[in-house]
């Protein structure tokens, strides 16, 4: 049987889009993989989603969203989309999306695919990924208790993460390449009184040094342009995401980094497919956006499968 909407992704965007798509008794499929989770789901205590003054972790903010959809009947399937394909389904336009192994039909999508920590990109990065090499405090952070890491960035999850590490690690050196950090205020205050963390300022790691963990950085100094090295257990890497797009392979139109590009009410540039929360092309990437996202992509996708079965409220 057909679905009105397959929502792609499980995070707080692709849940809220199912809470609202359910609700509006849209036939809804959510599909998603767990690994890697959403960024939502691995962080450790949110304190700037509304409603939630004592802060609340990612992991259960996830799971009472997941429980919320599922009370309206949304259906879940664990499994990647890999691809989406145009189709028809008893004469009207529909899209194929295809899972790992099977395929389901469906009269419009949501992608709420999200993005990823992006690489830093040097030498010894691959090698040493799990030997020290980190993407995740929140998941790696206990198995560094009294030891010296490195976090790489200058952002909010940079700063965010170190400031989680610092509760196991004996010291934490943040290591940006400006002399200022970018994250928000509350946060670099924060960062700049804790005790147990010190900053590398205007410096860039060109190598991670270590034959089977972590043993130090080579740093460069972007002002004097001295090279240096520097030992530490572990490096904790921040620099920013990439939109989990790929398996769009190039069906709608994005910006050069691979976000989507969508108007006000999600749509993006086929028709009956919308996007919502960080894979879309937008300012400011927070859960409380990817929330709004999600449920303007679930009407918008309800006014365009109503349009299409000629059931519209007019
Ligand atoms: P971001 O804001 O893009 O910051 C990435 C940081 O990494 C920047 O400081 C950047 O330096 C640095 N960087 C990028 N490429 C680098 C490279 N090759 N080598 C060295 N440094 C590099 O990414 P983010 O911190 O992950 O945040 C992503 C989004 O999530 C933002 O919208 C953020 O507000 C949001 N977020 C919010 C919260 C919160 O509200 N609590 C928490 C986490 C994330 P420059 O500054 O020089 O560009």
């Amino acid at each position: 049987m057909n679905n009105d909407v397959v929502i792609i992704g499980q995070g707080p965007a692709g849940l809220t889009a199912a809470i609202y798509a359910s609700r509006a008794r849209l036939k809804t499929l959510v599909v998603g993989n767990f690994n890697p989770p959403s960024q939502a789901a691995i962080t450790g205590d949110i304190e700037n989603y509304p409603g939630f003054p004592e802060a609340i972790g990612g992991f259960d903010l996830m799971e009472k969203l997941k429980k919320q959809a599922g009370k309206f009947s949304a259906e879940f399937k664990t499994s990647d989309a890999v691809n989406i394909k145009e189709t028809e389904s008893e004469g009207k336009k529909a899209w194929q999306v295809e899972l790992m192994g099977e395929s389901v039909t469906t009269l419009s999508v949501i992608i709420a695919t999200g993005a990823s920590p992006r690489k830093l990109g040097v030498s010894g990065e691959d090698k040493l990924r799990g030997k020290g090499v980190s993407y995740c405090a929140v998941c790696d952070g206990a198995l560094f208790k009294e030891k010296h890491v490195a976090v790489i960035g200058g952002g909010d999850t940079a700063v965010e993460e170190a400031l989680f590490l610092a509760k196991f690690a004996k010291k934490v050196t943040l290591i940006h390449r400006k002399d200022r950090l970018r994250a928000t205020k509350i946060l670099q205050e924060r960062a700049l009184a804790n005790k147990k963390i010190d900053f590398m300022w205007n410096s860039i790691v060109n190598e991670i040094l270590g034959e089977r963990v972590v043993k130090a950085l080579k740093l460069k100094n972007l002002k004097d342009k001295k090279e240096s090295e520097f030992p530490c257990d572990g490096a904790f890497i921040f620099v920013g995401y990439t939109p989990n797009t790929d398996f769009l392979k190039g069906l709608l139109k994005t910006d050069r980094e691979g976000y989507v590009i969508a108007d006000d009410n999600m749509k993006t540039s086929k028709m009956g497919i919308f996007v919502c929360g960080d894979a879309r092309k937008k300012l400011l990437r927070q859960i409380v956006t990817a929330c709004g996202d999600g449920a303007t992509a679930a009407f918008s996708a309800r006014l365009y499968v109503e349009e299409l079965k000629g059931i519209a409220y007019k």
